[in-house]
């Protein structure tokens, strides 16, 4: 990649207005993704003096500014108690410490990264991103937003609810890709998401509702494909078969194996 100028913005405003007077002109979270490509960027806009890099626990949600590292989200208390601490596993899970260190949530929400562990718990907590210059969105449609804009994301909000929460990733090393991850927060109602799949991660909808429908379901295992209400939302890629996949998520059972979503 090759960078010809760098601007640190003196305001949101700023950084807007660079934003869009150029399309080659990029914004940065940590650049360690940005940095593995071998495109041309004309002006790097660094949000880093603008205090984006905190967290503020509210009683109604937890909004993490947009520059907040991995490592800083990892260590915060708020977030290691937020439905069974779904959020710490999952992005605690990613490199090493170093890499974390530089990382933002920010640049995992925007790069909409088909594997990210980062998506899959924000979706299952019904995150909202918050925008410089365009009014709030669910991360749930966000996700479906085919067009690259020239968003500039402040934060990510997530609602403060009680209730009870677990994340997994497979993946074939500890700090590798994963081949598929789950998250699931237990409140008033269940979501499920379904991650690395290798699509992008999404809500397993008919399985909700058909917890939601009777609770009754909910330790019912799944005896088959046909019976999987998520099966075909699986898929192949290098890092894995699709049979493969739904060997993982307990579709697909022999005797031995045991599965993540039964
Ligand atoms: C070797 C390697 C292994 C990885 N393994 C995993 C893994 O196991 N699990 C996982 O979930 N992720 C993994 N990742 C992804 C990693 O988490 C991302 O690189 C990281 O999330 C990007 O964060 P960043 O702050 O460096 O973003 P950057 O690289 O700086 O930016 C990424 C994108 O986001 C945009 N962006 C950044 N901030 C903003 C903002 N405020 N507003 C608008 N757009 C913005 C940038 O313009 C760019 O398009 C891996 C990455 C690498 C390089």
């Amino acid at each position: 990649m090759e960078i010809r100028n760098y601007h640190l913005a003196t305001s949101l405003e700023d950084a807007r207005s660079i934003l869009e007077a150029d399309p080659k002109n990029v914004v940065f979270g940590g650049g360690t993704w940005l940095r593995q490509g071998k495109h041309v960027v004309e002006t790097m806009i660094d949000l880093g003096g603008l205090g984006l890099d905190r967290i503020e626990a509210g009683n109604e949600s937890i909004l993490i500014g947009s520059m907040t590292t991995l490592r800083t989200i990892e260590k915060n208390d708020a977030i290691k108690g937020l439905a069974g601490g779904i959020l710490f596993e999952a992005v605690s899970r990613i490199m090493g410490v170093n890499f974390r260190n530089l990382a933002t949530i920010g640049g995992s929400v925007m790069g909409k990264y088909a594997f990210s562990d980062v998506l899959t718990p924000l979706l299952a907590l019904d995150a909202t991103l918050v925008f410089h210059n365009r009014p709030d969105v669910s991360l749930k449609d966000f996700l479906k937003e085919k067009k690259k804009a020239n968003d500039l994301l402040t934060g990510i909000r997530i609602p403060r609810t009680e209730g009870k929460g677990f994340f997994k990733k497979v993946s074939q090393t500890a700090v590798d890709f994963s081949i598929l991850n789950v998250a699931i927060h237990k409140a008033d109602t269940v979501r499920i998401v379904i991650g690395a799949r290798p699509g992008v991660c999404a809500l397993a909808e008919k399985a909700m509702a058909r917890l939601d429908k009777g609770k009754k379901h909910e330790r019912t295992p799944v005896r088959g494909p046909q019976k999987s209400p998520w099966a075909n939302s699986l898929g192949d890629n290098h890092q894995a078969s699709k049979a493969y996949r739904q060997a993982l998520g307990g579709i697909r059972q022999t005797r031995t194996q045991g599965g993540l979503f039964r």
